[in-house]
């Protein structure tokens, strides 16, 4: 599986993503006047372990890895949400992507809540054996507070199918013995894992870019498409966007980023980067920064790499009609005002990038049921759902003025606040 890949060049990583996250949950507790205590309740993860995980590096000493799981809240079903692996982790991040995960879940309306978790690591600099040890470790040492029933891992960035099959051994051995593949979603197709599960967060952009399309009475064939981010999701979202029609011009990744107003074919700009271990000196197109980047001139943008990439200084300065993100909080509430303003339809992570989880879904249910769907029957049910996620978020919009992210939210909190109020607090 390719791994996700980021271009951090403009990351503001003063900006902390649990207060955009705070700040998004206020603004929508204002909209529908949330009750003070169930506020209060949304505002902190049900939740948060932090975990010392030494490992015994390939030169013989011993590393201390600091790794988390935040499972903010699980009221319509267990907690769900990747793992991932980077330097920039912090506790405040994974507390952020968890409260996000039980907006996408409730937004998709899957039976599940939010949750994830991180280690602090460069993966880049781990051998596959000292990431085999730091990965068996990490899921030791969670192993007590996840599982088929309670909190369901996956991938995330710079994670993949490799670690989630150490995750479901390591779990499954601990656990009785016996192998228990519904613990973890993305993994490997011989261990479980689901057809169309390595596609499903680009294919479920894709989906919600074509119905923003179609609302916008924007011609996908006109559309020019620029990427922040050639990994898994980034990789997906531009070649199921190319198949609509649409032209990439743009796109980056960690090394750096590249542009041909001519067109860049996303097929070969894979085969590119497979060579060559980057998107960087790309035949025929020129050089760029990440700034020139987000501000080119286009009709969909697609952020697919870390948070805050969009704030309110540059955020007047994005030309695209459609921003799809694809990765986790890269607008901050400041800038999403200003998009609003200037008229930017915004499909915002929770309903853009609910793809992955969908099919994280449909992973599980094949497990617990020891099925296997074909890859048509998956990507024609996620179709189905996402167009449906897409419809109700679009009808609060409409009718409430409101922008997209806000509407996701009003759907999403309305959701999980039915379902804590039907349960009721015990004791
Ligand atoms: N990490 C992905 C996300 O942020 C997938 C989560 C999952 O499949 O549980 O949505």
């Amino acid at each position: 599986m390719s791994k996700a890949s980021f271009d951090n060049s403009s990351a503001n990583n003063t900006i902390n993503p649990f207060e955009n996250a705070l700040t998004q949950l206020s603004e929508t507790a204002k909209i529908i006047g949330l009750d003070n205590g169930l506020h209060q309740i949304l505002a902190s993860p049900k939740r948060v372990l932090t975990v010392s995980l030494p490992v015994r590096m390939d030169n013989g000493e011993i590393k201390v890895f600091i790794g988390f799981r935040s499972q903010h809240n699980d009221a319509r079903g267990p907690f769900k949400g990747g793992i991932r692996y980077h330097p920039q982790v912090s506790i405040d991040e994974v507390k952020a992507l968890s409260m996000w995960m039980t907006w996408k879940c409730a937004v998709a309306n899957i039976p599940y809540g939010g949750g994830k978790g991180g280690i602090i690591c460069d993966p880049k600099n781990l051998s596959a054996g000292e990431t085999e040890r730091l990965t068996r470790r990490y899921a030791f040492a969670i192993a007590d507070i996840i599982g088929p029933h309670t909190d369901i891992p996956a991938p995330d960035v710079y994670t993949g199918g490799k670690e989630m099959a150490w995750i479901m051994d390591t779990y499954s051995m601990m656990k009785g013995n016996y192998v228990q593949p519904e613990v973890i979603t993305g993994k490997p197709i011989a261990i479980g894992g689901s057809l169309g599960r390595n596609e499903a967060t680009g294919r479920g952009l894709a989906i919600t870019v074509r119905e923003a399309a179609a609302r916008l009475k924007i011609n996908m064939k006109d559309s020019t498409v620029v990427v922040q981010g050639f990994g898994n999701a980034g990789q997906f979202s531009a070649q199921l966007v190319e198949e609509q029609g649409a032209t990439m011009i743009a796109v980056s990744d960690s090394k750096g980023c590249v542009r041909n107003r001519n067109g860049i074919s996303v097929v070969k700009l894979r085969k590119h980067k497979e060579e060559t271990g980057s998107v960087v000196n790309y035949p025929g197109a020129e050089s760029i920064s990440n700034d020139e980047l987000l501000e080119t001139d286009c009709t969909i943008l697609i952020p697919a790499a870390l948070e805050n990439q969009i704030t309110k200084q540059n955020a007047g300065k994005i030309k695209a009609k459609i921003i799809a993100e694809a990765s986790n909080g890269p607008t901050t509430p400041d800038a999403d005002k200003i998009l609003f303003q200037n008229q930017i339809l915004v499909i915002p992570d929770i309903l853009a990038n609910g793809g992955g989880v969908t099919v994280s879904y449909f992973e599980w249910l094949q497990n617990l049921r020891r099925e296997y769907w074909t890859e048509q029957e998956v990507n024609n049910r996620l179709d189905t759902n996402i167009t449906k996620a897409f419809a109700d978020v679009y009808d609060i919009h409409d009718k409430n003025k409101v922008d997209m992210r806000k509407a996701s939210m009003i759907l999403a909190v309305n959701r999980v606040v039915e379902a804590i109020k039907i349960r009721g607090l015990w004791p």
